[in-house]
């Protein structure tokens, strides 16, 4: 064999063995540049794909590669920049309004039978540190069906990736067993709303029927469930029946089961009952590789260099959402007002971006984000009662106006319904104290912390 063919037989391989888009995203430019003995020298088109490619797929490659020679024991990489200029940006005409057309013809990929979104797929999900995980567990599901781990219950913060890891698996569930089983996705929050209206108009064998003969049962957003009574009692019948018969069901959740505060115990050991997966913050080279994809499976008339990719990437480390969401605007704006992407055009751009964003966090926001998180409304929250389960909300709330809003205590006092500023002072110790040794809290507040930065 030649170098050539070495290659070209090695890519075939490889093409088999991972998705389409990392394929393409990190061996699009690659080549053979140099066969020795007993190694061979491969060519990346950038450090970066230098970096991830050594770290991800060297020992696949080689055994690829031993297969067909198998004197070779070593692979070097190096980079080899395509021919192409640094920064090309094309000259096609694109109006607003063509680009929120693009934005928008997602919602349109949803499938009636099973609810699923078609954009959501594994091919374009980027497996890093931050979700390998909760992935393998879900690709695990795919032929292990029902048994295997049951229920999956997938847990991590905002924009992270959660709905599109549980739909992607709902979609190549489809893909794989055709119409051989029944899949459904349903947002909690669609859950509730069928089971009060179920109630409201006696039609709760229809709800009963829908979700306990399907084969696999996808719930997002589980939290949204804490504190509603009627719904929690009917999703754990639909949990049991399908559990008992070996039918997959498969959760997420912004919490992990432990802090499910008001979830009703039995319901919690079911979910602790079987796989947890979290999903955390991706770190730079995933957040990379994200951008890359989106760059190329919907912006490919873009080329931009991984420096100034490389900008964006570290502006937005905490919300994958909002990570394309600036490539998006970004890029839209580019190409409006006809500029280059240049480094100095983008750090304009991302300051332009990033400075619509800040904005000052009010007292009710705060406020209406601890009422959601504890599933309490915003007048108990602000009301004199001392139920155990509202006190506790209530002086999170002034630890927060005081902690990170930096309030004064007669201020938070009168915010919070007209208290003594003593109050608010014991509050603020008190979950002070509490957070030195209690782990659990300070997760939630963590939590809440990251949603009321992520409203904006
Ligand atoms: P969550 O449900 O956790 O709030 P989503 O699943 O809605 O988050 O993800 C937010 C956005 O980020 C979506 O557009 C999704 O496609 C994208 N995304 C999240 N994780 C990844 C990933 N690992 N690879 C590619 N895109 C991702
Ligand atoms: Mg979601």
């Amino acid at each position: 064999m030649d170098n050539k063919e070495l290659w070209q037989s090695t890519l075939g391989e490889l093409e088999l063995q991972i998705t389409k888009p990392n394929f393409q995203t990190w061996f699009k430019n690659s080549d053979l540049i140099e066969k020795g003995d007993d190694y061979i020298v491969i060519g990346l088109e950038s450090a970066f794909a230098k970096e991830w490619v050594e770290t991800k797929y060297h020992k696949l490659i080689l055994k690829i590669v031993r297969n067909f020679e198998p004197e070779i024991k070593e692979i070097r990489y190096q980079i080899q920049p395509p021919t192409k200029p640094a920064t090309i940006i094309s000259k096609k005409k694109v109006t607003p309004s063509q680009e929120t057309e693009v934005l928008n013809i997602s919602e349109f990929n949803i499938d009636p039978r099973t609810n699923l979104n078609s954009r959501y797929t594994f091919q374009n999900f980027i497996v890093g540190a931050n979700n390998e995980l909760a992935y393998s567990a879900a690709t695990a599901i795919i032929k292990d069906l029902g048994k295997k781990y049951n229920p999956l219950f997938i847990y991590g913060g905002v924009g992270l990736g959660k709905t599109h890891l549980i739909q992607a698996t709902g979609n190549e569930l489809k893909k794989i067993y055709k119409n051989k089983i029944g899949v459904r996705y349903v947002s909690t929050e669609t859950f509730v709303n069928e089971v009060i209206n179920g109630i409201k108009n006696k039609r709760m064998e229809d709800v009963k029927n829908k979700y306990r003969k399907v084969d696999v049962l996808i719930v997002d957003d589980i939290q949204f469930i804490a504190g509603k009574e009627k719904t929690q009692e009917e999703f754990f019948h639909t949990f049991n029946t399908l559990y008992e018969n070996n039918k997959q069901i498969i959760i997420s959740s912004d919490r992990s089961p432990y802090l499910l505060s008001t979830l009703e115990e039995r319901l919690r050991s079911r979910f602790e009952g079987g796989m947890v997966a979290d999903i955390s913050y991706p770190d730079f080279e995933t957040r990379m590789a994200i951008l890359k994809l989106k760059l190329q499976s919907q912006h490919s008339d873009f080329f931009i260099s991984d420096d100034i990719l490389s900008l964006i990437a570290e502006k937005f480390p905490y919300n994958i959402r909002e990570l394309e969401g600036a490539l998006t605007r970004l890029l839209g704006i580019l190409k409006i007002r006809k500029l280059n992407p240049t480094k100095q055009n983008i750090e304009n751009l991302l300051n332009e971006i990033t400075n619509q964003r800040v904005m000052i966090v009010s007292p009710e926001l705060v406020i209406k984000t601890v009422g959601e998180f504890y599933s309490i409304s915003e007048k108990e929250l602000l009301s004199h009662s001392r139920k155990k389960e509202l006190v506790k909300p209530r002086q999170i709330v002034m630890y927060f106006l005081r902690e990170y809003l930096k309030y004064s205590l007669p201020t938070i006092a009168r915010k919070m319904g007209n208290r003594d500023h003593t109050t608010v002072l014991h509050a603020y110790n008190k979950i002070s104290q509490e957070l030195t040794k209690n782990y659990l809290l300070s997760q939630e507040i963590n939590l809440i912390k990251e949603k009321i930065y992520n409203k904006h």
